[in-house]
């Protein structure tokens, strides 16, 4: 968090040379603009990181001395949930993932003495950064169990957390076709690359070590995504700081209504953007269809539940 300030006040350097700038050319009211919006963003101008520059009209990479910062709403453009069979009734909503609430990359990576598996570590939290901006977790979920073997998973390997928080728990496999090849799919919170399922040269991968993850000719570690457990680094080869379970630092995100139920026997069929915000999530229990149609903000979120009679249920919330 220390680098995130920091950030901040070196940015005041950069924005009086944009002020001088442009105060030749532009009136006094659109100067103030144009810094409001730098200082609001609170980080200089963005860098390309293999693999995000594909991402680059949703998610944000700016870098410090220390972290590479990731700025994302938290929703990949792709459809979600369709494919999950064992729901806790959590939905995807925008997340806060920008200023200093951004995801943190090192940018100097370090292979650790005391490697920490992720069997039995970092339960909670993300372990890693996709470059489409979605934060993925361990593959064992909060109850220490295999999340896509236990069908919680939609069809890209992702689902809902409590406070309403997609994120992937096994490698975003299908990013690879829109990054290339030679790119990464995803970052560890260690710093390493995440590559898909060859090298980087499109050689096959041999010799993954139990992280996933193996040192090239040139002895630089990176890690794999693959089909099977662990799926994405299964812990961290590299110098990371657990703390409460999780890594260190950590984007927030909090709940804004009571934690959902498993709803034994859903299997949610179809959810559909309707709008900017607003989305019809569908499933279906006991042979018939149920839907939640909702629009969620950073600020307000408001929730309708249709019943296969067509009854509603309304509730609305304030996001703090
Ligand atoms: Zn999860
Ligand atoms: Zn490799």
């Amino acid at each position: 968090m220390d680098s995130h300030e920091h950030e901040i006040r070196h940015l005041s350097e950069l924005n009086r040379r944009k002020f001088l700038q442009a105060s030749v050319a532009v009136s006094g009211l659109m100067v103030m603009n144009l810094l409001t919006e730098n200082s609001a963003l609170g980080a200089s101008s963005s860098i390309t990181l293999p693999g995000f520059a594909a991402f680059s009209r949703s998610v944000r990479v700016t870098k410090t001395s220390k972290y590479y910062l990731v700025e994302s709403s938290g929703m990949p453009d792709h459809q979600m949930m369709v494919g999950i069979k064992s729901w806790q009734q959590q939905i995807p909503t925008v997340q806060p993932y920008s200023g200093s609430n951004a995801w943190s990359i090192p940018v100097k990576p370090v292979i650790s003495k005391n490697p920490i598996s992720g069997n039995g570590h970092f339960l909670r939290g993300a372990i890693a950064i996709a470059v489409n901006g979605i934060p993925i977790f361990n593959a064992l979920n909060n109850r220490g169990d295999d999340a896509y073997l236990a069908g919680e998973l939609d069809d890209w390997g992702g689902h809902c957390g409590r406070a309403d928080d997609y994120h992937y728990h096994i490698a975003p496999l299908h990013l690879q076709k829109i990054v290339g090849q030679k790119a990464p799919i995803a970052y560890a919170l260690d710093g390493f690359p995440i590559y898909g399922e060859t090298e980087p040269n499109g050689a096959k991968i041999t010799g993954l070590d139990t992280f996933n993850g193996h040192f090239d000719s040139k002895r630089n570690y990176h890690y794999h995504g693959t089909k099977r457990f662990p799926y994405i680094n299964g812990g961290f080869k590299g110098v990371v700081t657990e703390i409460d379970g999780q890594v260190d630092p950590q984007s927030l995100t909090k709940a804004f209504r009571p934690a959902g139920d498993p709803l034994k026997g859903a299997v949610i069929t179809s959810c559909l953007q309707t709008g900017n915000n607003s989305f019809d999530l569908g499933y279906t229990l006991n042979g018939s269809e149920y839907h939640v149609k909702y629009t969620a903000t950073l600020t307000n979120v408001d929730l309708q539940f249709i019943s296969p009679d067509g009854s509603v249920r309304q509730e609305s919330y304030v996001r703090r």
